[in-house]
C-alpha cells in the first residue's frame, strides 16, 4: 500500500531523495564515511554546502546583495533573533498578527521592543489576512513582520506587502518554494526546514546585507547574524546532515522544473482539495476564499462525533498524520511540495466515500 504522509511538519520528504540518501548514507560519493560522519570544514562537506547555497540562490534568484544563512534553532530562534538584529537603535516594529504563529512572532518581540500591530484577523478566528488598506503602518518602525503562511489556520497571503523604505520580514516556513516569489522585496525571510524543505534541525535565514551588523545589545554570539555572515555559517558545528538533505530537495525541485513549475502543481493539488470541500456541505473550510493556503488545508465534517471513525478509514487506506492541530481540531492536510497529485487525488476519492457512508 502508498502511505500519503500529511503532516504539517516534519513532513512528507521527495521518495526519490529518501531513496538517494539511503544509496549514499554508508559511502558518500566514496569518501569513505556517511555525511553525518563527515567533519563539517572539510572539502566534501565545505563542496556541498555550497552547492546547496547555489541551488537555493538559484531558485528563489535570491540577488548577490543577500546572504543565505544555514541555522539551527527553527523559526522560533528567528522570533527573537530578527528584533536582536533588526531592531537597529529603533525603539519598535509593526506586526501583523493572522493566527497561532504570528502571536508568538508578536510574543517574542515585546522583549526587545513596543510591537504595534499594524491589523489583526482575531475577530474572525484567524480564518483571513486584513488587506494592506486596513493596516495601520507606523512610518518609524524598524521592520514590518508578517506570515504569509499561518501552518494551523491554513491562511496564506499571496500578495507582497508594500512597505516603502521599512524592511519587510517574513516567516515563510510553510511557503517557502512552494511557488516564485520576489525576494528583492524582503529584508528577511527565514523558515524552519522541516515543513517544505528537508529534515527538522535546519532553520533558513535570507538577509539583506545592509540590516547585518547592528544587534541590541548583549545579543548572543550564536544569535547574531553577523557571525554566520562572516562565516559562511560555519562559526560552529551546522545541522550538516540536514543540509545535505536539503540540498538534495533542492536539485529535485531544480530538475521538476524549479518554482514555477512547483506553483502549477501545488495549485493543481490544491485545487483538487478545495474544489471537493466546496462540492458538499459535508465538509467545509473554515478559510476566506481569498486566503485558502496551497499548502495547509485545514477542514472540518459537519459532524465532528464522525471525526475519529474519518481519521481510522483514512488510515486504513494510507492517508495518514490528517488530524488537525490540537488547537483548532476538525482535519489538516498539509500538501506541500513532496505530496504528490496522486495523494491528494486518493484523499479526495476518500472524502468523496465517506460522505457516502456516513452523510
Ligand atoms: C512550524 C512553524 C514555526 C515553528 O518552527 P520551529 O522550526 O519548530 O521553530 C514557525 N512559524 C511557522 C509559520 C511554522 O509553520
Amino acid at each position: 500500500m502508498t502511505i500519503y504522509n500529511f503532516s504539517a511538519g516534519p513532513a512528507v520528504l521527495p521518495r526519490d531523495v529518501l531513496l538517494q540518501v539511503q544509496a549514499e548514507m554508508i559511502n558518500w560519493h566514496g569518501s569513505g564515511m556517511s555525511v553525518m560522519e563527515m567533519s563539517h570544514r572539510g572539502k566534501e562537506f565545505m563542496g556541498i554546502a555550497a552547492e546547496a547555497e547555489a541551488d537555493l540562490r538559484e531558485l528563489m534568484g535570491v540577488p548577490v546583495h543577500y546572504k543565505v544563512l544555514f541555522l539551527q534553532g527553527g523559526a522560533s530562534s528567528q522570533f527573537a533573533m530578527v528584533p536582536m538584529n533588526l531592531l537597529r537603535g529603533k525603539t519598535g516594529a509593526d506586526y501583523l498578527n493572522t493566527g497561532e504563529w504570528s502571536k508568538k512572532a508578536i510574543k517574542e518581540a515585546k522583549r526587545y521592543g513596543a510591537v504595534n500591530v499594524v491589523a489583526t484577523s482575531e475577530d474572525k478566528h484567524f480564518s483571513y489576512a486584513p488587506t494592506q488598506d486596513q493596516w495601520k503602518l507606523d512610518p518609524d518602525a524598524a521592520y514590518v513582520h508578517y506570515t504569509p503562511n499561518e501552518t494551523i489556520g491554513g491562511v496564506e497571503i499571496f500578495w507582497t506587502p508594500e512597505t516603502g523604505s521599512v524592511p519587510l520580514v517574513a516567516d515563510m516556513s510553510s511557503t517557502i518554494l512552494s511557488r516564485p516569489i520576489d525576494v528583492s522585496k524582503f529584508g528577511v525571510i527565514y523558515a524552519g526546514a522541516q515543513k517544505n524543505i528537508g529534515p527538522a534541525g535546519l532553520t533558513i535565514v535570507i538577509v539583506r546585507e545592509d540590516l547585518i551588523g547592528q544587534t541590541v545589545p548583549g545579543t548572543p554570539t550564536m544569535f547574531d547574524y553577523k557571525i554566520h555572515a562572516d562565516n559562511e555559517s560555519m562559526y560552529n558545528t551546522p545541522a550538516t546532515f540536514s543540509l545535505y538533505t536539503a540540498g538534495l530537495v533542492f536539485k529535485w525541485l531544480k530538475a521538476r522544473g524549479g518554482l514555477a513549475a512547483m506553483e502549477n502543481t501545488n495549485r493543481e493539488k490544491a485545487n483538487l482539495l478545495y474544489d471537493a470541500l466546496d462540492a458538499t456541505d459535508f465538509y467545509s473550510s473554515p478559510v476566506a476564499k481569498e486566503n485558502r493556503s496551497l499548502m495547509n488545508v485545514p477542514f472540518t465534517l459537519k459532524d465532528a462525533a464522525l471525526d475519529e471513525a474519518f481519521l481510522k478509514g483514512a488510515k486504513e487506506l494510507g492517508l495518514i498524520q490528517l488530524k488537525g492541530h490540537r488547537s483548532v481540531g476538525g482535519m489538516r492536510a498539509s500538501i506541500y511540495n513532496a505530496m504528490p497529485v496522486e495523494g491528494v487525488r486518493a484523499l479526495v476519492d476518500y472524502m468523496g466515500e465517506f460522505e457516502k457512508s456516513h452523510g
